[in-house]
């Protein structure tokens, strides 16, 4: 099926932006919150970055205004009815997320893809809440939606390869770079590997080990992050990372009590250390 026109749910931090980076890449955008204030907010917030665009001679004045006349705002959700493809951003709340899908369902064609954006809940689960179990997938953007290149495709249990595959095609019309989550676990696969590190920064500020300054400093200088753990967390929101963080002690806690995985034992036995000799995970030029 074509996509000419997509629906976006929410208007906040994510949806705005999911919204933006839709309308520059041509698409008719229906954006809804559940009161005009916020739409009216998501609006300005796209305004707001468009002209910092223009400002910066990256975009025309015309382009702009081409760009925000693709996008209507409402507070109503009928107005998703000839949406071609939806993606949810409303609050990380599984039940609301619940009820936004079954609306949505119920006046969106039985064909239409409904994505959702959520950093860590069962995409199986919210798409069980659905009679359209094939058509459920993840679709992960990461914030500020405009800046950051990557999205995650996560396949449900019952997600069809079609609804990944046509979600993987519009995430590279927007100019992302999607990558596919095969198996509907926490976090996926870039929350999995950053809560880990935002937690053990945590437990170091508490022990008095070193200052948040310094912690971030060690992430950048060190590993090479464009961020600290902490100016992340800050730009992420410190309650989206608590709740992965309580979600993940919920689901995953075995895993993330630190055991070395057996296959890194094995790696080492098998002499794989890495750049220094030749192999590790990668395998490097032998010269
Ligand atoms: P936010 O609080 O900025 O925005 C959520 C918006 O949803 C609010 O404007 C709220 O009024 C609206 N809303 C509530 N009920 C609604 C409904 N029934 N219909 C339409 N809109 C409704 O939150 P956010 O940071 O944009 O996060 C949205 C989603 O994106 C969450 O699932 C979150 O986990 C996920 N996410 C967030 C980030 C991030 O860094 N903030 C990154 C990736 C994914």
């Amino acid at each position: 099926m074509e996509i000419k026109k997509i629906g976006v749910l929410g208007t906040g931090a994510m949806g705005n932006g999911i919204a933006q980076v839709c309308a520059q890449a041509g698409f008719e955008v229906v954006m809804r919150d559940i009161a005009d204030e916020f739409v009216q907010r998501g609006f300005k917030t796209i305004e707001g970055f468009l002209s910092k665009s223009v400002e910066k001679g990256k975009l025309s004045e015309d382009d702009k205004k081409k760009i925000l006349g693709r996008i209507t705002g409402t507070t109503n959700v009928a107005d998703m009815k000839d949406a071609d493809f939806v993606i949810e951003a409303v609050l990380e709340d599984l039940e609301l997320k619940k009820k936004v899908f079954q609306e949505v369902e119920s006046i969106t064609r039985p064909e239409v893809i409904l994505a959702t954006n959520t950093s860590s809940m069962s995409i199986t689960e919210i798409g069980a809440a659905t009679k359209r179990t094939a058509k459920v997938v993840g679709m992960h953007f990461f914030n500020p939606v405009p800046m950051m290149k990557l999205v995650e495709v996560i396949k449900g249990m019952d997600t069809s390869d079609e609804t990944v595959a046509a979600t993987k095609e519009l995430s590279e019309k927007l100019g992302k770079l999607p990558v596919i989550v095969k198996k509907d676990v926490p976090g996926f696969i870039v929350n999995r590997l950053m809560i880990v590190q935002v937690m053990e920064a945590i437990r170091l500020y508490e022990e008095g080990v070193a200052s948040i300054e310094d912690i971030d400093t060690s992430v950048k200088g060190g590993l090479n992050h464009p961020m600290g753990p902490f100016e992340l967390m800050d730009l992420t929101g410190l309650d989206i990372n608590y709740h992965v963080n309580e979600y993940f002690h919920r689901e995953l806690n075995q895993e993330l009590k630190h055991v070395t995985p057996i296959t890194l034992k094995n790696m080492i036995r098998a002499g794989k250390l890495g750049r220094k000799t030749k192999e590790g995970w990668y395998k490097y030029d032998k010269k």
